[in-house]
């Protein structure tokens, strides 16, 4: 990324150390669980598949996916992808991680708003991620404040998208927690050190939309400035 020297870059600095500490809380807490075995010994690929049964979701497949915390939910194919060291594992944080990814297949299959909000700004968040860099400093460099206007237009969908990838996180959690505790899959000593490894989990995406927020109001200020 492309800092050059200005003033509105204190803005990020909070947000920056939050990530910081959402980064040290999200390994933290995930190694911590990852060496305690759950109490009914279930695989989180097992888990998966229960949870995803459970709600009549047959039709979703479980693959093991390469890299750590890589786990994800592909809406597209209908597969839940567990990475190499959550797949085969009875721990607490594979076990709460597996049923959070079952969560965004039921989110999926029950129409849930927000999941659909967010696919569906996501192209635009994605393109927008890269070329509302180069719209804004080029704007800036040249002075053309039109150009620094369509890069903040663009830079919007990216906060927007980081913002309700809240809600769909957070709902995914509060799923899994349900379904892993209506099924006896964990038991009630349980449900607590699952939380924590999720909230952790979700800090990381409280962070990245800060930043994005806040880096949002810094291109404003920037480009209020030069007008
Ligand atoms: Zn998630």
């Amino acid at each position: 990324m492309f800092f050059y020297y200005d003033p509105t870059f204190i803005l990020l600095i909070p947000a920056i150390l939050f990530s910081l500490y959402a980064q040290t809380k999200i390994s933290g807490t995930f190694q911590r669980y990852s060496r305690v075995a759950s109490r009914n010994g279930y695989t989180a690929s097992d888990v998966a598949r229960r949870v995803l049964d459970m709600n009549g979701l047959n039709n979703v497949r479980i693959e093991r996916v390469r890299g750590n915390l890589t786990d994800h939910y592909d809406p597209r194919h209908k597969v839940l992808r567990l990475s190499d060291t959550v797949h085969s594992s009875t721990s607490i944080a594979a076990v709460g991680v597996a049923a959070h990814e079952a969560g965004h297949a039921v989110q999926h299959s029950t129409g849930y708003v927000p999941l659909f909000m967010r696919n569906t700004i996501a192209p635009v968040a994605s393109f927008g991620s890269s070329m509302s860099w180069v719209l804004i400093m080029a704007g800036l460099l040249m002075r053309w404040f039109e150009l620094i206007q369509i890069g903040i237009i663009f830079f919007t969908a990216v906060v927007l998208f980081q913002l309700i990838t809240l809600p769909v996180e957070f709902n995914a959690s509060k799923r899994a927690i349900a379904m892993l505790t209506d099924s006896g899959i964990i038991t009630s000593e349980e449900i607590t050190p699952a939380k924590k490894v999720l909230n952790a989990a979700a800090l990381t995406y409280v962070a990245a939309a800060l930043t994005a927020v806040m880096q949002l109001l810094r291109f404003v200020l920037l480009s209020n400035r030069r007008r």
